[in-house]
């Protein structure tokens, strides 16, 4: 874009008017002219004006010189006439009319410079005369000198005061003389001038008023009324008549009105007003050309500017001058060329940082920054190496070359070790392999520049490592903003590189869990998806053409068994060292295209791709026997197991969702079953899992709703037959469906926190029952009562149990509490503890379902129990199973050796009592000889127990 200086293009008469700049020109201009003209005219005036007055002034005197000597003049004539009048007098008769034409024929001027004439004899005495005698002739006449006069003579007089003048003519031979009058009208006619504002008056020496048209005394005389006297001029002239006419001298006065200057009339005014417009109109044209000539760059200058401030490019001023404003349009336009450039510098950074804020991939933005530094850099050839971190690292190697800016290249390659270590050790302000060197550079390749030029290489850094290279060959050394351009290029490729490897590093993070390194639940679902996705199902079409109706896979949904325990007993580190552990044995366990995942908590999952039934089964069982291996934690062994719930695909679903919640549902199953197992998923345990959340919500009301109850199992005395004790056996009367067993709810309360509310109602209702029977006379010498491990591990059992045995009288060694192996999960010590001090205060100890946990042989010596009972389990398959039978002896051995009492549960038949018998059991619990019934109904067993109700000695 280009804005040409010389043009005045635009600027308008409006636009000038209102430039401050060209009003201040046009100001100074005419003031540096006008100015000094206007100085010159008032001066010019006044001297004019001087000279005017001056030159009016001996006008005026010239003027009354003029008239005074006319009047002279008319006299010397009236004497010239006079002298020529013939010496007789006319014949006409005295007292002729003056204008007589006779008379004046022979007496010329009489009538006209003469008014009256007389002619005097030598005597003195009238010869003759025109009409006017005795008159004024007559006054005169007498006046006269008699003789002796050689001059003519001329008489001023006043008669009935107006002036009369008389001439006498000069005595003649004869002595005889003419007098005449003087016509005041011929004497005075250039005197009395038309001009009103001139005031003349004759005056002689004597005074008289000669020819003063008013009064002297009575104001102003006509014409100079109301004039002020400053603006009257006065000029005299004397008229010398003494020598010829013997008058004296008659003074001429001329007083004027000074009317407006000559000089400065409209003759002058004219060509001053012309010469000053002249003058304006050449100030204007000058000052309008300057203003052109100063505004038009000015002007385009600005336009240049604004342009420049809203970005247009390739901004320039025409340079049409020398002067100045042309040095200016230079600077300016390498100034724009600078800022241009500094624009599209940082238009490209902003890019880059648009890119990085809308998570663009990284390479397409290293792709446009290509395209588009580039050209701005000036390099020969420029590139973009990125270094991607895996157990083999990757060269990605983008680059282009000036003859071909919009061909960008693109290699992905594995690097040897020894190549990423030499691209990652460049590092600071980067280095320059000159020439040939660069072709041996290792990040060069596949990328190839002219051999004479230098390649520079600025890495791309952040957390002081260097994850890529910004590469440019120089063909020559290029100029310090180029090289500052290209750091600061850098610098922004680096935050977009940290940028794309965070979010590597966030999707990590969203995928995978950070304890164990397994996929979280995003994770999981994320793989299960793929797995399960259309594309995945087609291509394991495929590989299984054996299978139709979708992906074959197998979820396996493992918990670990009793975590919650070793979690709330030992801290959350060393839980957290558990599930690390666990995670590990999974992984050992895990084939190799298994996904395994942590979805949260201490459950885990494996997807098996591909994997049937069978393959499940392998696994899953593999999985629990890994984890029924004893996890050592701070120092110690602690035995946990897991759960495992199968789900398939197809069969037991299509989709993530029902996969995940059916294996889910199947480990619960093998939890009910036992735990420490595995299970498949079967459809009705849908079903139960709806019921199961159903019945934790009304168990969580039971114990305030009273709805729980104990029932009374007898333990038979083996010796003779008699019911020695009983185990409390817990039951819950439903409102809707009825009486429910401890194995509906009993595990449910364990899961949750309800089991130790639960525990302490059972001891509670249990010693208040005791106390009962006791005062009833109900012949028992102690009840049993199960307590779950997580009692133990409240440990407030101590207090419950003794708080519950004072409130009611009970002595201490009628209690008695069975307990399972399960306590020995999590802290061993400390429950072993409690059961001590109970037992020193006279509580008994049973280990209840003895031979189905982990107890090892170490553990059973220090526990402090008394009594064992021998589980169900065995027993069951005693007369038919001699792997059972074998079995049962050795747990009877044992106990025997170790010096316990024992007791066998769940004796249903004569035969299973008789092989107990001849094993040496104590004491018998079983339907043979009576389920677990309500208090009264156990209090008649009891009272009819003295014989025994089977013969035991059979
Ligand atoms: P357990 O402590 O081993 O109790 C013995 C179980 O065996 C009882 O089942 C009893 O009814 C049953 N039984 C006894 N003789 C026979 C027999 O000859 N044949 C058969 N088939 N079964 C027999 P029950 O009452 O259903 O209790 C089941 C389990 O529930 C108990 O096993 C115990 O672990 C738990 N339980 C019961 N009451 C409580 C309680 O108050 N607190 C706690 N924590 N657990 C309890
Ligand atoms: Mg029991
Ligand atoms: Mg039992």
């Amino acid at each position: 874009m280009s804005v040409d200086s010389s043009s005045t293009r635009g600027l308008t008469l409006r636009r000038v008017l209102h430039s401050r700049l060209a009003r201040r020109i046009a100001l100074s201009v005419l003031l540096a002219v006008a100015l000094p003209l206007a100085v010159l005219a008032v001066l010019g005036g006044q001297v004019l004006e001087s000279l005017d007055r001056r030159f009016a002034s001996r006008e005026r005197l010239v003027q009354v010189k003029t008239v005074a000597q006319q009047v002279g003049i008319r006299l010397g004539d009236a004497r010239a006439l006079l002298a020529a009048w013939p010496v007789e007098p006319p014949a006409a008769e005295p007292g002729v009319a003056p204008q007589d034409p006779d008379v004046r024929l022979r007496l010329p001027g009489l009538g006209q410079q003469f008014l009256q004439a007389a002619l005097l004899g030598a005597d003195g005495r009238l010869r003759w005369s025109t009409g006017g005698w005795p008159g004024p002739l007559a006054e005169a006449a007498t006046a006269l000198p008699t003789s002796g006069l050689g001059r003519s003579q001329l008489l001023a007089q006043e008669r009935n005061g107006q002036p009369q003048l008389v001439l006498a003519q000069a005595q003649r031979a004869d002595g005889a003389r003419w007098l005449v009058e003087l016509s005041p009208q011929a004497l005075w006619q250039s005197v009395a001038s038309g001009d009103v504002s001139t005031y003349w008056c004759v005056q002689n020496a004597q005074g008289v008023r000669l020819h003063c048209p008013a009064p002297a005394t009575a104001g102003d005389p006509p014409g100079l009324v109301g004039t002020a006297i400053a603006d009257r001029v006065h000029v005299g002239w004397t008229l010398p008549l003494e020598a010829e006419f013997g008058a004296g001298d008659w003074q001429f006065d001329m007083v004027q009105v000074r009317g407006p200057s000559a000089v400065l009339g409209p003759a002058l005014t004219g060509p001053l007003v012309g010469g000053l417009l002249c003058a304006l109109f050449g100030v204007l044209l000058a000052s309008g050309v300057l203003i052109r000539r100063t505004l038009g760059p000015l002007q385009n200058l600005e336009r240049g500017t604004r342009q420049l401030e809203q970005r247009a490019p390739g901004v320039r001023v025409e340079i049409a001058s020398d002067d100045e404003f042309g040095a200016l349009a230079r600077a300016f336009n390498q100034m724009a060329t600078a800022v241009d450039t500094q624009f599209q510098s940082l238009e490209l950074l902003a890019s880059i940082d648009r890119d990085i804020v809308a998570h663009r991939a990284v390479d397409e933005v290293f792709r446009r920054v290509l395209v588009q530094a580039l050209p701005g850099l000036g390099a020969s050839v420029m590139g973009l190496a990125r270094v991607e971190s895996a157990r083999v690292p990757r060269l990605h190697l983008q680059w282009n070359d000036k003859a071909f800016v919009h061909k960008v290249r693109r290699s992905v390659r594995a690097m040897t070790p020894q190549e990423a270590q030499a691209l990652l050790g460049v590092t600071g302000d980067g280095v320059w392999l000159p020439g040939e060197g660069n072709l041996s550079a290792p990040w060069c390749a596949p990328m190839r520049q002219d051999k004479d030029s230098a390649l520079q290489a600025l890495p791309l850094r952040w957390q002081d490592r260097t994850h890529g290279l910004l590469l440019l060959g120089w063909t020559a050394e290029p100029p310090l903003q180029r090289l500052r351009e290209a750091a600061e290029l850098r610098d922004r490729l680096s935050v977009a590189l940290a940028a794309h490897q965070r979010e590597l590093e966030l999707t990590w993070q969203a995928r995978h869990d950070d304890l164990t390194g397994l996929l979280n639940r995003n994770g999981l679902h994320q793989e299960l998806d793929a797995l399960l996705a259309p594309a995945a199902a087609q291509d394991c079409a495929v590989r299984t053409e054996s299978r139709p109706g979708g992906t074959a896979l197998a979820v396996l949904f493992i918990d670990l068994d009793h975590f919650k325990t070793v979690n709330d007993n030992l801290g959350h580190g060393l839980g957290d060292e558990l599930l690390r552990q666990a995670a590990e044995r999974l992984e050992a366990c895990a084939p190799t295209r298994a996904v395994v995942a942590r979805p949260g908590g201490d459950e885990f999952v494996l997807v098996l791709p591909e994997a049937d039934d069978v393959a499940a089964i392998t696994v899953a069982r593999a999985v629990c026997r890994r984890m029924a291996v004893p996890f050592s934690l701070g120092g110690k062994e602690h035995f946990l197991g897991a759960s495992i719930g199968i789900a398939l695909a197809p069969v037991h679903g299509d989709n993530r969702t029902d996969l995940l919640r059916h294996a889910d549902m199947a480990m619960y199953t093998a939890k009910d079953a036992g735990r420490g197992r595995h299970a498949m998923f079967e459809e009705p345990l849908d079903a139960r899992l709806l019921e199961r959340s159903a019945l934790l919500a009304d168990l969580r009301q039971a114990v305030a709703r009273k709805e729980l109850v104990l029932h009374y199992q007898p333990r038979v005395c083996v010796a003779d037959g008699s019911i020695v004790s009983a185990e409390a056996l817990i039951r819950w009367r439903h409102p809707t469906r009825g009486l429910v067993a401890p194995g509906v709810f009993i595990p449910l309360a364990e899961e949750s926190e309800l089991i130790e509310a639960i525990g302490l109602w059972v001891i509670q209702a249990a010693c208040a029952q005791l106390a009962r029977w006791r005062r009833d006379g109900v012949p028992l010498r102690r009840l049993s009562v199960n307590v779950s491990p997580r009692q133990l591990q409240s440990g407030r059992l101590m207090e419950e149990v003794e708080a519950a045995l004072v409130q009611h009288g009970v002595p201490w060694n009628m209690l008695e509490l069975e307990v399972t192996e399960s306590l020995l999960v999590g802290d061993a010590r400390s429950a072993s503890e409690q059961l001590h001090r109970l037992r020193e205060r006279g509580v008994l100890i049973a280990l209840d379902d003895f031979g189905t946990g982990y107890s090892s042989m170490a553990t059973l010596r220090n526990l402090p129990i008394d009594v064992m009972k021998v589980d169900r389990a065995f027993v069951q398959d005693l007369s038919e199973d001699p792997s059972a039978l074998a079995v049962t002896r050795a747990i009877l051995t044992l106990a025997q050796s170790l010096g316990k009492h024992t007791v066998a549960e769940g004796i249903e038949t004569q035969a299973q009592a008789d092989l107990l018998r001849q094993l040496g059991c104590d004491e018998f619990q079983g339907f043979l000889f009576s389920p677990a019934v309500p208090a009264a109904e156990f209090a008649a067993l009891c009272r009819f127990s003295v014989q025994p109700p089977v013969a035991l000695s059979a």
